[in-house]
């Protein structure tokens, strides 16, 4: 945990009993909260900010998001900078909340669907030794009596993950400029990749519910710390040389972290 100064205050806010309930964010915004965004990392972070009669500068964070309060003449800058030294606390209680509030597990059932490639993937469930047919926009899971599907469900979904990545990472390494690195799955719910130069990258296989854009951003963004081992702005330029639309393409990532489905 860094130190602090005495005059910054961090906690992390519950759901208390009188606590001010605030309108979600996107639905309404109450009079003196200005919406703000603050790139921490990989990480694009909305936060509101609300000036007034106060003394510090305090984060909260609760299943609304980061709010910051500040007193009325601090600066744009101390206030992000004071963000910046908290990060690793403010993504940590974000991913705290973003996980409890993870949605419904789907029930698997014959024709349920699964967002699969920015598109959808109907399930079927049908008797046999507990492997997994593809079809066009489908998938039959042939399982053995008394055998759950979820396992069938998840080794099929992973080995199409590896297959995608795979054939994403040569065209995209070339444009990026590197060899092409050694691939590993990892899952993780609330990161999508990682690059080691030793080891290669590391890309989530719950990314194949998403559009290939955005997967492509993923693996772009992987690809280019091979070359660059930070988030600079000549890291940002080469991903943007690229991926063009790269910022949006962070922003639906986070808006599709709160769907991927689990079952
Ligand atoms: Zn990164």
């Amino acid at each position: 945990m860094p130190t602090r100064p005495a005059s910054e205050s961090v906690e992390a806010t519950g759901l208390t009993a009188g606590q001010l309930q605030l309108p979600l964010a996107g639905v309404g915004i109450v009079a003196g909260e200005e919406p703000r965004r603050i790139t921490l990392g990989d990480r694009i972070v909305p936060y509101l900010l609300r000036r007034g009669p106060r003394r510090t500068i305090g984060l909260s964070i609760d299943h609304r998001g980061l709010r910051v309060g500040a007193p009325r003449r601090t600066s744009l800058t101390e206030v992000e900078s004071l963000i910046r030294r908290h990060s690793e606390w403010v993504v940590e209680k974000l991913d705290d909340w973003r996980t409890r509030r993870r949605p419904e597990p789907v029930a698997l059932r014959d024709g349920t669907r699964i967002p699969f490639l920015g598109g959808e993937l109907e399930l079927h469930l049908a008797v046999g030794s507990n492997r997994a047919i593809w079809g066009l926009g489908t998938l039959t899971l042939c399982l053995k009596p008394g055998v759950a599907p979820g396992a069938i469900l998840e080794k099929a979904l992973r080995e199409r993950a590896r297959e995608h990545f795979t054939s994403r990472l040569a065209p995209l390494a070339a444009t990026v400029g590197v060899t092409v690195p050694p691939l590993a799955l990892s899952s993780a719910r609330t990161r999508w990749g990682s690059c080691s130069t030793r080891s290669g990258i590391r890309l989530n296989w719950r990314l194949i519910h998403f559009p290939e854009a955005i997967i492509d951003y993923v693996v772009v963004h992987e690809l280019a710390h091979l070359r660059h081992m930070n988030h600079s702005p000549r890291f940002w330029a080469l991903v943007e040389s690229v991926c063009c639309d790269y910022r949006a393409a962070r922003v639906a990532l986070q808006r599709l972290a709160a769907h991927i489905p689990h079952w």
